[in-house]
């Protein structure tokens, strides 16, 4: 592969991958409309390569539930197809179909008031809940170098560091079936994820300013949030 020449599907003019419009058993796409740094062309080893993880049973038992319940998010009308469900009845619809009893909770200490509502809608629908959050362990965050003005709360305060790494450890040992992230911060998410054991979801990542919908900003960045299109600071 060309030094400058990566893959690119979120610029993709054609999205012949997609194979809209064919019916089922017509066969794969023709690959002469995709564009030069389409991965199919670019990296054409790693569908035999993965198609092969596939084919480990309880992978493909564990694709077929996912797709099973992407499929059960939707409903057709006869008006049209509709959404149906919001993530945290994914989340239990998809628990349930896997045979998950003990969920595990990693959460940002932001968002304990956020935490408490998703366990008590969790364990109402007959799931354990075992949850634990950032900073736990109170080891302060001198410990991992930070100086007394790159504290939020100032340089005088205690701080507790969030510990991403201690709350994997915590979910591996605590006999979860499915961690559920919920809130944690860009880095320590990076960490939890990196050190975390067992099968993983997200349902919902930090942001302080939009309610914890990233998005919102994103969808806003042709209008109030244009200053995302030049060079942040
Ligand atoms: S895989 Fe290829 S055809 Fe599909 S969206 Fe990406 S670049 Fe486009």
């Amino acid at each position: 592969m060309a030094k400058n020449n990566y893959p690119r599907c979120a610029k993709c003019p054609t999205r012949v991958c997609e194979n809209q419009g064919r019916k089922a058993g017509e066969g794969p796409p023709s690959l002469l409309k995709v564009p030069a740094f389409c991965p199919m062309k670019l990296m054409p080893e790693v569908y035999p390569a993965a198609m092969k993880e596939y084919d480990i049973p309880r992978v493909k038992e564990f694709a077929r539930r996912a797709s099973v319940q992407e499929f059960q998010c939707y409903e057709r009308l006869p008006d049209g197809r509709r959404t149906r469900l919001p993530r945290i009845e994914e989340l239990i619809q998809f628990a349930r179909k896997c045979g998950y009893r003990r969920l595990g909770l990693a959460h940002c200490g932001g968002l304990m008031y956020e935490a408490g509502l998703v366990t008590d809608i969790l364990e109402a629908n007959g799931f354990q809940v075992a949850s634990v959050q950032c900073k736990t362990g109170a080891v302060p965050k001198e410990r991992i170098g930070i100086a007394p003005n790159e504290k939020i709360a100032g340089p005088e305060a205690w701080e507790t560091m969030c510990n991403p790494i201690a709350q994997a450890m915590i979910v591996n040992q605590a006999g979860v079936d499915l961690a559920v992230m919920l809130g944690l911060c860009i880095g320590h998410d990076t960490l939890f994820i990196r050190y975390c054991d067992v099968p993983l979801t997200v349902l919902a990542v930090k942001d302080r300013v939009t309610g914890h919908n990233p998005l919102a900003a994103v969808y806003a960045s042709a209008t109030y949030y244009r200053r995302l299109r030049s060079k942040i600071d």
